[in-house]
């Protein structure tokens, strides 16, 4: 079985060469002196030497020991804290986080490499630091000055560990019925009351301490999502006294053993609020949205870790001969040389590839949105933020399960068996369709949430940007199509307020997002293939053979659904 082991120059190449990072940081004063090729690539380098030599060689053993509970606490598999101690050492969470805060100051695209190689190396131990650059965000931008000073550096270098405790029994996609207590306290703090459940990383042994931020109703609160705020609470304070948030067990799961996922209760637990009371969705959603892009990389990661075990078995599986064959070496050809072998393995290099794109952009708008001195700009990539991150969220972790699943079939029956481990990726890659949103949450966000309300004048902004840089006939005239369906089909079913005037939209949502999905992809084939400048071939012939035909069947689909409503 071979483990995942990162290749630094072809993250860097879609970073420097595609996406022409130097440039763009270039122009942002923050960040300008980090801009220098060497520089990226140096610390892409380092990080997939930490990744392919002290990560990956863990993930079998996570897998197969799971992370263990015993009355109340839970013991990580074997060499997970040390490598967390090693990581969090080494500097890698605080590679983004503000230098007042001891962090590096270097562009949030490196932590999103980081992340993508993390997740694809294992993403069960990644689902602990998964959560700590949204928590870290969350604080600075709502934490009262009391609480930044308490937690806001321990965060940024990862000193300590943090949750988000949203899910109740009862409360998943709804959060408007969390129902957990908040009682305010004579000494202006509040006693956490209620149960949450599916929580990643809610306890550990992996930091010596961990940050809970929790989603709560104060006494007088209205119901629904107005009512929630937020609060946060360490598993031990700074007395060193254990809080009283105790973990009753961890699920049972079909992937990600080593992540605990935690049922926790809290009994009058002594908490402090973040942010203004009844702003609590608020506060939360820059926690939400950090985590949503890096649930999109790891779909990206986890179909490059299944690819590149598929990839090395294909070459070394030898059955029949392929067609057109003259060899004579041996019985057989190896199985990468039959065309439907190669089909599978060239659409995954396709979805990895734009993917890649696709999210390292996004990386580098959020700074752009945070740093650059033209107002226009800031704008312009907040827009791109918050219409690309569910399309990513979405599309590619559908395509991590469903990918790893094709990945699967190229071992035949030795794909159905532990020994290769490609199975590990099916499984894994699954949950990340479900949590952070749930896949269809994220369309009716993008279509529902997103493009409504502004009569679909942010979209076509974006359709617009795609059109000037899209050099394909194919792709121009899709743009065109998707574009005049926004006008007539999609802002007729909004009312002069913004909302949807009937369910039609919902049941457009999906295909939409789909739709937008293989758009952003086409753009992305143009970029990568004047990076290649007619160079290397590339699977962007892959991508139009096979992927982008599902553009025209979603185009009908809609077609189909507004034609019945
Ligand atoms: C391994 C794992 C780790 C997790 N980690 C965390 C964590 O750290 N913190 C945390 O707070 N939570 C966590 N979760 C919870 C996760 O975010 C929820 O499972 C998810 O939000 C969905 O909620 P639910 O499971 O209650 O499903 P439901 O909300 O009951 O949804 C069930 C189905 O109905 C669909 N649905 C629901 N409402 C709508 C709607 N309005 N429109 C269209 N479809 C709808 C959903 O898409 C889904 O298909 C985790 C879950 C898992 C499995």
């Amino acid at each position: 079985m071979n483990a995942y082991q990162p290749h630094a120059a072809s993250h860097a190449f879609i970073l420097l060469e595609v996406l022409r990072a130097r440039e763009v940081l270039a122009e942002l004063p923050a960040l300008a002196e980090h801009a220098e090729p060497e520089l990226l690539t140096q610390v892409i380098e380092e990080a997939g030497k930490f990744v392919g030599e002290v990560l990956s060689p863990l993930n079998r053993e996570g897998d197969e020991v799971g992370a263990q509970w015993k009355a109340g606490d839970v013991t990580m598999p074997p060499g997970f804290r040390d490598a967390y101690q090693a990581f969090w050492q080494a500097g890698w969470p605080s590679l983004a986080c503000a230098a007042e805060d001891g962090g590096q100051g270097l562009p949030t695209v490196l932590e999103a490499v980081l992340h993508e190689m993390l997740n694809a190396a294992n993403h069960g131990w990644t689902m602990a630091p998964g959560l700590l650059h949204g928590a870290y965000e969350c604080l600075k931008h709502h934490g009262s000055h009391a609480v930044q000073a308490r937690y806001l550096e321990k965060l940024a270098t990862g000193e300590w560990l943090a949750t988000m405790c949203l899910t109740e029994p009862h409360a998943g996609s709804d959060l408007g019925l969390v129902r957990t207590r908040a009682t305010p306290l004579p000494d202006g703090r509040f006693a956490l009351s209620g149960t949450k459940i599916f929580i990643s990383g809610g306890e550990h042994d992996l930091s010596d301490n961990i940050v809970h931020l929790v989603l709560a109703r104060l006494p007088d609160a209205p119901p629904g999502p107005k009512g929630l705020s937020l609060f946060v609470v360490p598993k031990f304070h700074e007395d060193g006294s254990r809080s009283a948030v105790h973990c009753e067990r961890i699920e049972e799961k079909m992937g990600i053993h080593a992540s605990p996922t935690c049922v926790m209760r809290f009994d009058d637990a002594v908490a402090e609020l973040v942010g203004e009371p009844g702003k609590g969705l608020n506060a939360m959603f820059v926690m939400m949205n950090a985590a949503r892009l890096l649930v999109g990389l790891q779909g990206i990661g986890l179909l490059d870790a299944a690819l590149q075990k598929a990839t090395a078995y294909a070459h070394d599986r030898r059955q029949m001969r392929a067609p057109g064959s003259n060899s004579r070496a041996g019985e057989a050809d190896a199985i990468a040389l039959h065309p439907a072998v190669q089909r599978i393995l060239l659409t995954q290099r396709a979805w990895i590839d734009t993917g890649r794109v696709l999210a390292y952009r996004t990386a580098l708008e959020l700074d752009i949105q945070k740093h650059h001195p033209d107002a226009a700009r800031r704008a312009a990539a907040a827009r791109w933020c918050s219409l690309v991150t569910p399309v990513l969220k979405s599309a590619w972790t559908e395509q991590a399960f469903s990918g790893a699943s094709a990945c699967l079939q190229v071992f035949g029956g030795h794909g159905y068996v532990r020994e290769w481990g490609i199975e590990q990726h099916v499984r894994d890659a699954r949950v990340s369709m479900i949590y952070e949103g749930t896949n269809e949450i994220q369309a009716i966000d993008l279509l529902v949430r997103k493009t409504l309300p502004d009569g679909a004048a942010s979209l076509r902004a974006l359709l617009a940007e795609l059109a000037e840089d899209s050099a394909d006939p194919r792709a121009r005239a899709a743009l065109e199509r998707f574009e005049h369906f926004v006008q007539h089909a999609v802002v007729a079913a909004t009312t002069p307020g913004g909302t949807a005037s009937t369910d039609r939209p919902y049941w457009l949502a999906d295909d939409f997002l789909r739709a937008l999905a293989l758009l952003l992809m086409a753009w992305a084939w143009s970029r990568i293939a004047a990076a290649e400048s007619g160079g290397k071939p590339s699977a962007g012939a892959a991508f139009w053979r096979w992927v982008w035909p599902e553009f025209e069947m979603r185009m009908t689909l809609m077609d189909n659904t507004l034609a019945e409503a």
